[in-house]
């Protein structure tokens, strides 16, 4: 399998999309950190795999907008499985509302979760990463960083940042045989989307072109490609997965 002996990190694997991303990874020979803010959901994914592979995955619960908590979530994995070969930056959340009215806690809450945890993550593996002279960094930013989001101006600049954050780690890291790369999602059905009213839901329905909304299932497939040995040679690019909503 393509991940036979591999241990890749995913943040945000509680639920969703994270999820998704970890049973995809796990289901290709992955070994797996399973990082979320609650214990409870990020255990369940855990449990979730070691159900068909004993002890093929940990969980652990930390607030990825915690600095010095992440570099110990780090240190632990990497005493755990001894090593690290993919990183997937997934935990994000999202405070909406118009500028004019954004509170500047909802506007930290997003840039520290989605952005700083991202950066604080990386700095995390990123040594055992150029020691062991390999290793895949995937971000998951999402169409609203290439655009911009009317009512996420926060979030849009969270995910815009990932995107720098992603071609500059990737040209500092590339010379180590670690790539960097990042994944911008479309419309997906998950918690974070089930919110919307479905007048809205439909609004963004009318400028799909396939007609439809991901699933989590859709961006785990952009992840493992970018993970896999065979895309050894892309660094620094953006995949959109959004069924051409963006193009
Ligand atoms: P979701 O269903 O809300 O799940 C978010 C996950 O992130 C949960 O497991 C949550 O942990 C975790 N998380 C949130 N804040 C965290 C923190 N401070 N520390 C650690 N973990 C944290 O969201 P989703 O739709 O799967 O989205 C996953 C990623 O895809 C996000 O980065 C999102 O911005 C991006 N994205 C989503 C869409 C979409 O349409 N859904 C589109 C574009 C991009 P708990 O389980 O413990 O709460």
């Amino acid at each position: 399998m393509r991940f036979d002996n591999q241990v890749a990190i995913v943040t945000g694997a509680g639920r969703g999309i994270g999820k998704a991303i970890a049973l995809r990874l796990a289901a290709e020979g992955a070994r797996i950190a399973s990082v979320s803010r609650s214990e409870a959901t990020t255990q369940s994914t855990a449990d979730e795999i070691n159900a068909t592979r004993a002890e093929a995955a940990k969980a652990y619960a930390v607030d990825v907008a915690d600095h010095s908590a992440v570099q110990e979530t780090g240190a632990k994995i990497l005493a755990n499985f001894g090593r690290v070969d993919i990183l997937v930056n997934n935990a994000g959340v999202t405070r909406d509302g118009l500028s004019m009215r954004m509170s500047m806690e909802d506007w930290d809450t997003v840039i520290d979760t989605n952005l700083r945890g991202a950066f604080s993550f990386a700095q995390a593996v990123m040594r055992s990463m150029i020691k062991q002279r390999s290793g895949r960094i995937i971000n998951i930013s999402s169409i609203a960083g290439l655009t911009g989001n009317a009512g996420q101006a926060n979030y849009a600049a969270s995910k815009a940042g990932l995107i720098g954050l992603t071609k500059t780690l990737a040209r500092e890291l590339a010379s180590r045989g670690i790539t960097v790369n990042a994944v911008a999602p479309g419309f997906i059905v998950s918690d974070m989307t089930d919110v919307l009213n479905d007048q809205i839901k439909e609004a963004i329905r009318a400028k799909i072109p396939s007609g439809k909304f991901g699933e989590g299932e859709d961006i785990a497939a952009a992840v493992a490609f970018l993970a896999a040995p065979e895309a050894r040679y892309i660094t620094g690019q953006v995949l959109t997965v959004d069924g051409g909503m963006v193009m």
